[in-house]
């Protein structure tokens, strides 16, 4: 295994349609960081499953069918499952040599609880930073309705002033619908959800002595990427002066 300790963990939080996943993308390709996705993680781990197969976490089965039934009728999988899955992604990933960028996980107070211990471990403190999307209700709502996906591969197209007149999908040129299910009341369950199980996230890595980074996600994805990079160059910069020892200085 490589030495793990100068690799970065960078966690990427927001609301919906705050521009999470453009985020961590461009931190991905930034900083050569692998982009974990927990959706892409639990549809891996659901891929041809068969009746009768279950993961045993601390001597407590879980049935692979049964989540997946859970999964599709939209409610939430078991937390102690999903965590169990991130972990195992993100130690194989680390002894790739490779740091990580997250876009919406750990999503839960449970989930931030039971990965906080080996993220510290792996990364050690100074390395992981969680930077925090913020965009008001008005925006959230605003954006989500107005919010795209393209009929090819349901890239979502966000809503600003860019891709306004855009009629077909940047990557594929497929054509872009509006997404049926980002009505307005949908929208509010989410935000509301995002509200009262991911925001104490933030406040439990902070507790943790990890450094969170709050960010306007209003602006244009340039712009805000810009201001991300700014503030993790700041934190590290203040990170490296007060670890040096007192003989150490120049
Ligand atoms: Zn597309």
């Amino acid at each position: 295994m490589k030495n793990s300790k100068n690799l970065k963990f960078i966690i990427v939080m927001g609301p919906p349609g705050s521009g999470k996943g453009t985020q961590a993308e461009l931190l991905a390709e930034k900083f050569g960081l692998y982009h974990l996705e927990t959706s892409e993680i639990i549809e891996q781990n659901l891929r041809n499953i068969k009746r009768g197969d279950f993961v045993r976490i601390t001597g407590k089965k879980y049935f692979l069918i049964e989540e997946k039934k859970k999964r599709e009728s939209g409610e939430l999988m078991s937390p102690p499952l999903i965590a169990f899955w991130v972990k195992n992604k993100i130690e194989e990933i680390t002894k790739e040599g490779k740091g990580i960028v997250t876009s919406g996980s750990p999503r839960t107070l449970f989930e931030a609880r039971e990965l906080t211990p080996s993220l510290k471990k792996l990364y050690g403190k100074a390395n992981i930073k969680a930077i925090f999307l913020e965009l008001n209700k008005k925006d959230v709502i605003w954006r989500n309705t107005h919010r795209k996906t393209c009929e090819l591969m349901r890239h979502p197209i966000l809503y600003l002033k860019e891709t306004e007149k855009l009629t077909r999908c940047p990557f594929d040129g497929s054509k872009l619908l509006l997404r049926k299910d980002d009505t307005s009341g949908v929208i509010k369950i989410r935000l509301k959800a995002y509200r009262e199980e991911t925001l104490p996230v933030a406040e439990h890595l902070k507790k943790e002595g990890l450094k969170v980074i709050e960010i306007n996600g209003f602006p244009p994805p340039a712009v805000v990427f810009k201001n991300i990079l700014k503030a993790i160059k700041v934190d590290e910069a203040k990170v490296s002066s007060s670890s040096s020892l007192p003989w150490e200085a120049r």
